[in-house]
């Protein structure tokens, strides 16, 4: 191809090789095995083939609705063909009476079917006993404006199939190949691009989904089993008297069957010869702080410090406080450092560190700094992790010659699939079940202009001693006019509200304003807190039972739901009342449908994988992944992922050495995968 082509491909679509282009999938196939009439037409109809003739043509319409007409018949009815663009070219290109094949998807506009922008052939091309599905290849604009458009695309990937003149060589091994009775690599990239029929196009995308997810998992497994081999870990074999005691003594209520399953699991990581690496996850309320600290209490009873990390000093704060009234005069050092713990305080805190006196450690990152040596650190917790990455996780590590157990919990549900393919380095728990007695939170979903009704509902709760809060969206693209936002709503409540004492809360002022708003709030000084996300992770004010959400169409479901679970922590029934405007896009009325109807985390996250696709999942964001999957798709190819992870699994008990010839093609694809420049199956490497 010429020059100008080849730059607008790598520009365009990042397609740089052939290899890059055969990669490229159709997103959709269209079946020409068939040729419709035109009385059959309805508005409904995917895409159609029709053969006849064009009677005439009429121009219409002034400025952007300036368009041309043919008049369309194979003499069962007519059909009116529309062009908006390239009006002169069809004209000279088509002529009255002549037989064409014609390919599009019917509409309807003004109560006549017609059809825009239709493929418009010579009579002659018609051979439909070899046409069968057509691929449809994403374009952009600037491509089809330069004529590279789908039909384009896909005569120069019919092009390359004939310049190759070997098969391309198998990637999976002959005994996965059989037991799956999968198709070959060379026939499903041929069958992937120009499928006979549907059947052989399922097994062809079988074949390439299986492939795409069976080396991504193969890699995953791989890592970890190479970490395991790495690292030993230290070894917490007893159950000893503080946790029993504390089990025993101190608590207060019985563990939720989940906490008690996840205790058992991690007790068995601790007790084994390697280093624990888990992620657990737990939707908002299920109680994953005591599960620390249950956890802390082995290492206690060991020998060994713990250390939690927080995103956040309010939260550190917190927690510190909850970890020592939880452990009421047991015997255990719990101490706090963060950024701003003073100097004069720091270094009696800093010795019982490095002597052991210390035995809880409840930190912001402040822990990570170099001064910061601990006598021998046996596990660490990272709560909310997604603030926190592999970085820190490594960090961390770094601090002992034997890196210490890892815990890592998260609210923010994810989704199995994505969890086993962003963190398939660590194991995972999930915390399913609530604390018994939970009420669910009360959601609803209100218009902008119905916010009267909402101010005595808020004030009913507030004069019942209840606290409230109030969430604006803030965005780093609109920030300007989202604080503005903020601060007009901020006003108007505080002129509604003239006899409470209002808090506002922003990311963009100083820390220490920020953490005096905040205890303002705790302790129950102010009974509004106007805010944006700041508030989303972790915070813990069990009398507030109201959580408003402005604009709330501007918030994804796992957004939503990380600041409904801010209420509902207390005894009360807590709500959450949605706001948006009245003109709602179908996606923002799933959304607002879900909420309503659902209080389960994990339900949640599922449905916003399927709207969002994992690529703007939050999970993914932050763990800076782009997610570029070819042909699967993680919301929907869930049970194959499943699957081919174990057959990954098979393929790593069978050759631990990586040297079984039968396996080498495997392993090779695996690292020629690898070396790709766009390789991007996240941090592991
Ligand atoms: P999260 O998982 O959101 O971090 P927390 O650990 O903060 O949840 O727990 C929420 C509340 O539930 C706390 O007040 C805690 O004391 C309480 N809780 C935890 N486990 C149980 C349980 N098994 N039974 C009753 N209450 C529990
Ligand atoms: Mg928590």
């Amino acid at each position: 191809m010429g020059e100008q082509r080849a730059t607008l491909l790598n520009r365009e679509l990042g397609i740089y090789s052939l290899y890059d282009l055969l990669y490229y999938f159709p997103y959709k196939y269209i079946d020409r095995s068939k040729v419709f009439k035109v009385s059959e037409l309805g508005a409904q109809l995917q895409h159609v083939q029709l053969l006849g003739e064009i009677r005439s043509f009429e121009e219409m319409g002034e400025g952007a609705s300036r368009r041309l007409v043919a008049h369309f018949t194979d003499g069962t009815a007519f059909v009116d063909l529309v062009w908006f663009r390239g009006i002169k070219f069809v004209k000279n290109k088509l002529q009255v009476g002549k037989k064409y094949v014609v390919f599009g998807k019917p509409s309807m506009f003004n109560g006549r079917v017609n059809i825009a922008h239709p493929d418009v052939d010579d009579a002659s091309m018609l051979q439909l006993d070899k046409m069968g599905l057509q691929p449809y290849y994403n374009t952009t604009e600037k491509m089809k404006r330069s004529g590279l458009n789908s039909n384009a695309l896909a005569k120069l990937v019919s092009n390359l199939f004939q310049l190759l003149v070997h098969e391309f060589p198998e990637t999976l091994s002959q005994d996965i190949i059989k037991k799956h009775a999968l198709m070959s690599l060379d026939e499903a990239l041929r069958v992937i691009h120009f499928p006979k029929n549907l059947k052989e196009l399922q097994a062809a995308q079988y074949r390439l989904k299986f492939e795409e997810l069976f080396f991504i998992q193969l890699n995953i497994l791989n890592y970890s089993r190479d970490r395991q081999k790495r690292y030993v870990g230290h070894r917490f074999s007893k159950v000893g008297e503080i946790f029993n005691r504390f089990y025993h003594e101190n608590l207060p209520f019985e563990l939720t069957g989940a906490q008690k399953r996840v205790v058992k699991e991690i007790r068995c990581d601790v007790n084994g010869n390697s280093q624990m690496n888990r992620l657990i996850q737990g939707d908002v309320g299920s109680g994953k702080t005591l599960v620390a600290l249950l956890s802390m209490l082995l290492a206690k009873d060991n020998g060994y410090q713990a250390c939690m990390l927080v995103p956040t000093e309010i939260l550190a704060e917190q927690h510190c406080a909850t970890l020592r009234r939880m452990l009421g005069n047991l015997p255990v050092r719990v101490e706090l450092l963060t950024g701003s713990t003073k100097q004069k305080d720091r270094i009696p805190i800093l010795e019982g560190l490095e002597n052991g006196a210390v035995d809880i450690l409840v930190g912001t990152h402040a822990v990570l700094e170099d001064n910061v040596q601990f006598h021998n650190l046996g596990i660490v917790v990272i709560d909310e992790q997604h603030r926190f990455g592999v970085v820190q996780r490594a960090k961390m590590w770094a601090k002992n010659s034997v890196p210490p157990h890892v815990l890592v919990m998260t609210a923010t549900p994810i989704p199995r699939t994505l969890a086993m393919t962003l963190y398939g380095d660590l194991d995972v728990s999930v915390i399913d079940e609530l604390p018994p007695g939970r009420k669910p939170i009360a959601t609803t979903h209100i218009l902008r202009d119905r916010t009267h009704s909402l101010y005595s509902f808020m004030r009913h709760q507030i004069d019942e001693g209840r606290q409230a809060y109030v969430v604006y969206p803030l965005i780093k693209e609109n920030e300007k006019l989202d604080l503005k936002n903020l601060e007009d709503g901020y006003k108007q409540l505080c002129n509604v509200f003239c006899d409470y004492k209002l808090s506002k809360l922003h990311g963009k002022m100083k820390p220490k304003e920020k953490d005096e708003e905040m205890r303002r709030f705790a302790s129950g000084e102010t009974q509004i807190l106007v805010s944006t996300t700041v508030i989303e992770v972790g915070v813990d004010v069990p009398n507030a039972s109201v959580m408003v959400i402005e604009n709330a169409e501007r918030f994804g479901l796992s957004q939503l739901h990380q600041l409904r679970g801010r209420v509902g922590r207390g005894a009360s029934q807590s709500y959450c009342v949605l706001v948006t405007g009245d003109k709602l896009s179908e996606d923002t009325r799933k959304r607002m449908e879900i909420m309503t109807t659902s209080n389960d985390g994990f339900e949640i996250a599922e449905a916003d994988l399927k709207l969002r696709g994992p690529g703007d999942m939050e999970g993914t964001q932050q763990s800076g992944i782009a997610f570029d999957l070819k042909i699967a798709n993680l919301a929907r190819d869930e049970q194959l992922l499943q699957f081919v992870r174990e057959v990954a699994r098979g393929v790593i008990d069978a050759d631990p050495a990586h040297d079984n010839p039968a396996y080498r093609m495997v392993w090779e694809r695996l690292r020629t995968i690898k070396n790709m420049k766009n390789w991007n199956w996240g941090a592991i490497s």
